[in-house]
């Protein structure tokens, strides 16, 4: 039975990954453009604009979980956990190994990380418009990576 909850959790962090993609593609640079331009542009400031998706992107996760608990549905719960855990993995993914926003681990030798990294850094450079996903970059960047001497 405690399988069953696990799975649950992957597939609320997997589907998640599509949502952040969604969103990212679709939202945030679309009609939400406004919040996240400045993520967009260099700058030394300790927070951005973009930062206020922390607080509309938390709350699935802790509302499901608030849920879960309250009402003792251990898939809620599971399900919350598994979005709850895709946040902490594409803060530590995107705002600490690619951003460096804090320097709590300098680059990666693995390649599959390395090749996801070069994905988003793609996605920043002026004009991309690609990449939108974080935590599964497109077959093309793995390929490349382990082609590599
Ligand atoms: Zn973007
Ligand atoms: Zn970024």
């Amino acid at each position: 039975m405690v399988g069953f909850y696990i799975l649950i959790a992957i597939l609320a962090f997997l589907f998640m990954e599509f949502v952040a993609w969604f969103t990212h593609k679709y939202i945030m640079h679309g009609p939400m453009w406004g919040w996240h331009k400045d993520h967009h542009i260099p700058h030394n400031k300790t927070l951005e604009k973009n930062d206020r998706f922390v607080f509309i992107f938390a709350l699935p996760g802790a509302v499901l979980i608030i849920l879960g608990v309250m009402y003792t549905l251990d898939y809620v719960l599971a399900a919350g956990i598994g979005i709850a855990l895709y946040g902490l993995a594409y803060f530590l993914f995107h705002d600490v190994l690619v951003h460096q926003r804090i320097k709590l681990f300098k680059g990666t030798k693995n390649k599959i990380l390395k090749a996801t990294v070069t994905a988003h850094f793609d996605h920043h450079r002026p004009h991309s418009n690609q990449n939108f996903g974080f935590l599964i970059a497109p077959w093309k960047y793995y390929k490349q990576e382990f082609s590599k001497k």
